[in-house]
């Protein structure tokens, strides 16, 4: 079972929520939309269970163009959080309570009940209110009744946005490794990229109706494919700071100043891509891969430490060149001294550069 989406595209009178979008899930597979507010995650969500009807483009389930199919003809399950447990009724009832729809037989719903307190270890709360549960097992009992009715995928909006922050953590994990084990394409629509990053095998990064990057969490962080997933993945956000192309020696290093008047020189794999003097780019280093050093650096610029912040293991610290502000995180035993100039390292193969036409290089 896959889904898959070919050119999916839904315009609401001059707005185009979602711009032809191609995308397919596989069997098992835990996809994550992400994406800022607005960027057309839940639309996409609501076209493939049929809650919204799309302008242009495909939805494929299973091999199958389900686009003129009612959301009950398409057995998917929709859910928008893990949340309202029916407070009277036991775990047992409120698991079973969606399976009343399909006029199952007893012994069927009760097997069906039993496998997923199976697989979610709920076997031993069965007979409890939800009043006498902890959060945890709410959750996993919502879980439980969200996929029950073994639906052919699952589509989860923003499901643990309501959750406080100890029990997000918990049950990210635990999430995860359910979903995994169901061998169902599972699309998880979210605007918290710690959600995406830890939950999703595959991250879909949006914007504006559009997809910028689909890859591992792995490969979204480390090689975003342009400035806005770049900026948009990794806290603290990336450093980003414009410049040009200024010197090259032709054999891969190459000078560029930085708006603001510093220059500096790096590697650059020819293998990669050429550069003309006086291209604009935009030079992207993630605040651990900055180093410092006491001494000027060529593959650096000099820097004055704004502001200080520990983080107990970590400190960030806020650097300035006069025009920008650079992100640096540190061991906490590295002495920083707010006033103090410092000068920057950008390591070898921890650069990316951004080309104007959102081609990317990487520093050797
Ligand atoms: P959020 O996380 O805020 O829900 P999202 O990425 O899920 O954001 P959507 O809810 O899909 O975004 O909305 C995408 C765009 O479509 C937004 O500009 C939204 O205002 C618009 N939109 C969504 N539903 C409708 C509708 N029924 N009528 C008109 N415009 C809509």
């Amino acid at each position: 079972m896959t889904i898959e989406l070919k050119k999916l595209t839904k315009r609401f009178g001059a707005l185009t929520a979602v711009d032809a979008i191609d995308l397919a899930v596989g069997d098992g597979e835990v996809l994550c939309l992400l994406g800022p507010s607005g960027c057309g995650k839940t639309t996409t969500l609501r076209m493939v269970a049929g809650l919204e009807y799309a302008t242009e483009g495909e939805v494929i389930l299973g091999g199958k163009r389900v686009n003129d199919l009612a959301p009950r003809d398409r057995n998917v399950a929709m859910s928008f959080q893990f949340y309202a447990l029916y407070p009277s009724l036991t775990v047992a009832e409120n698991l079973a309570f969606p399976l009343h729809a399909d006029s199952l037989g007893k012994s069927e719903i009760e097997a069906r009940v039993k496998q997923i307190s199976d697989t979610l270890q709920l076997n031993d709360i069965l007979n409890r209110t939800p009043g006498q549960l902890a959060e945890g097992e709410k959750q996993r009992v919502a879980v439980g009744r969200s996929i029950i009715r073994d639906p052919q995928c699952f589509l989860f909006d923003e499901p643990l946005s309501r959750l406080d922050v100890q029990l997000r953590e918990e049950m990210r994990g635990e999430i995860k490794a359910v979903l995994q084990g169901l061998s169902k394409p599972t699309v998880i629509v979210t605007h918290d990229q710690l959600e995406a990053l830890t939950m999703a095998d595959r991250i879909a990064v949006m914007r504006d109706g559009r997809i910028e990057q689909v890859d591992t969490p792995h490969n979204v962080f480390t090689s975003p494919t342009n400035l806005f997933v770049a900026g948009f993945i990794g806290t603290p956000q990336m450093n980003l700071l414009p410049a040009t192309l200024t010197g090259s020696d032709g054999g891969g290093k190459a000078e560029f100043t930085i708006d603001g008047g510093q220059s500096m020189t790096i590697e650059i794999d020819p293998r990669i891509g050429e550069l003309q003097p006086g291209a604009r780019v935009t030079l992207g280093i993630r605040p651990r891969n900055l180093e410092i050093s006491s001494d000027p650096a060529e593959d650096g610029i000099s820097t004055k430490i704004d502001i200080v912040e520990p983080m107990g293991a970590e400190t960030l610290a806020h650097l300035s060149d006069g025009r920008h502000d650079l992100r640096l995180v540190t061991d906490w035993r590295v002495p920083l001294t707010e006033g103090a100039q410092v000068h920057t390292r950008f390591p070898p193969g921890a650069t990316h550069i951004f080309t104007e036409n959102e081609q990317v290089l990487r520093t050797t």
